[in-house]
């Protein structure tokens, strides 16, 4: 481990807290995406920045919870039934890496300093803009749902430094290249080497450097699929939307039944040299029983290992009991390998697949002539990742910290399936992609 791990966070956005965690800032983890935006660090922690905490030292809050914890557990462990006690078993098995993690965080007093302040980060007071609930955000899944959607167009602009004058005392003037392609359906791509400003419907987006989405319902998934497995992905993270009590009632996003998510073609999206799969989970036992025994089987995925996602508030502590049931304040990440799928598929024309060939990852056909290959470590088991939760379901971008366990060529080939954000060279797939580059979540450098 490094000396003082500050100074690399501060770049990087990932703290290494010992051998087996990390604390990571999800919006500088995000800005390495952007070049002339940034994202604005009070919108994404529209959350749990509320300072009703108590006066308490983290490390006091933290043993009072520990006493309750107790308490509970012993009232509650007769109740459980059978598959409440697999899960409770599993919840056993993990809580010593977790609580081994927060420890670790509440010891490194720097990051905690560091973590007070995450939400007015580098902002000036000006820029710190809270999200407004007049300006309305456009609801992407309705407007891809009208008989409309095809004619719907977004209009990238492309700004150039024009430098003619520059050398004559003219300040630095710039043009402004406009290309306009449907929204719906469609591989819209920024290929360029800066992020640039779209527009849709009057509403602004933000599209980071080389990236792409692809913004559809589950039906048309399968025009993401390459016409040759060589140019498929070798890292493929999900976020279904499961069914669940709280997504229903908060109605931000409509769920599926399990059973469609059999129908994904993750075979079909992998690259010839393999993929690793990162599927997130609730910690329903249902759910991990459903993904174990039907899923992973189905999607040809073999499981590997599990990191876990945990949620602190601004003060370090945590946001509920770790031993509550059914409000655990951490979430798991499933990864798994897909061995790929040599052969052709009926899918993409080729021009389509030869744009998320180059926008994507633009190096990939270097690498592959030169052979180039990842050197994949091994990948370990119950890693945990802790940081302060964005909005709702929002998780945090932990595709920088899977690189390592990814097999094929580089720099890899990522996705990001049922997306609602987009990252310098993913391809970003769903039914919203562009919720959260709306431009009220961004700030200009
Ligand atoms: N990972 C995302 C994040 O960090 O913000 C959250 C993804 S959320 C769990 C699931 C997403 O799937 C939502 O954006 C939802 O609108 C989308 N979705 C639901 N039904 C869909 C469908 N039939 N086709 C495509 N996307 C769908």
């Amino acid at each position: 481990m490094e000396d003082n791990p500050l100074p690399s966070f501060i770049k990087s956005g990932i703290y290494q807290l010992n051998s087996t965690a990390v604390f990571i800032d999800p919006v500088r983890l995000l800005n390495r995406s952007y070049t002339r935006f940034r994202v604005s660090p009070s919108t994404y922690y529209s959350r749990f920045f509320d300072s009703t905490n108590s006066t308490q030292s983290p490390k006091a809050s933290e043993d009072s919870r520990k006493r309750k914890r107790k308490q509970k557990k012993k009232n509650k462990v007769q109740s459980l039934n059978e598959r409440e006690q697999i899960a409770d078993r599993r919840h056993q098995e993990v809580k010593p890496f977790l609580l081994k993690a927060h420890e670790a965080l509440l010891e490194a007093t720097d990051i905690l300093k560091v973590l007070r302040n995450l939400r007015n980060d580098g902002c000036v007071v000006r820029e710190c803009k809270e999200l407004s609930k007049e300006s309305s955000e456009l609801s992407l899944m309705e407007l891809g749902g009208v008989w409309q959607a095809p004619m719907y167009e977004i209009v990238l602009n492309y700004y150039h430094d024009d430098k003619t004058f520059q050398n004559e005392g003219f300040p630095l003037a710039h043009s402004i290249e406009q290309r306009v392609t449907p929204v719906f359906n469609n591989l819209v791509a920024n290929e360029g080497n800066d992020d640039i400003e779209a527009e849709l419907l009057n509403h602004k987006y933000i599209i980071p450097k080389r990236s792409c989405f692809y913004m559809s319902d589950l039906q048309q998934i399968d025009s993401l699929i390459p016409a040759d497995s060589d140019c498929g992905f070798n890292l493929i993270v999900i976020d279904p939307p499961w069914e669940n009590g709280s997504a229903r009632q908060k109605v931000r996003y409509p769920t599926l039944p399990n059973r469609y998510f059999l129908s994904l073609p993750v075979k079909e999206l992998c690259h010839t040299s393999g993929a690793l799969l990162a599927l997130w989970v609730t910690n329903r036992e249902k759910l991990r029983d459903f993904v174990e025994n039907d899923l992973f089987p189905k999607w040809g995925v073999t499981y590997a290992a599990s990191f876990y996602w945990l949620k602190v508030k601004a003060n370090g502590i945590l946001p509920g009991e770790l031993d509550l049931f059914h409000h655990r304040p951490y979430e798991c990440l499933l990864l798994g390998y897909c061995k790929g799928k040599v052969g052709l598929s009926h899918a993409l024309e080729l021009p389509l697949l030869k744009r998320i060939l180059f926008f994507t990852s633009p190096c990939l056909l270097q690498d592959t002539h030169s052979g180039k290959l990842t050197r994949m470590n091994p990948i370990p088991d119950n890693r945990v990742f802790i940081s302060v939760p964005g909005d709702y379901s929002r998780k945090p971008p932990i595709g920088e910290l899977l690189l390592d366990y990814v097999p094929g060529p580089m720099p890899a080939r990522c996705v990001e399936l049922f997306a609602r954000e987009m990252i310098a060279g993913w391809t970003s797939w769903g039914n919203e992609p562009l919720h959260f580059q709306d431009s009220r979540y961004f700030v200009s450098k």
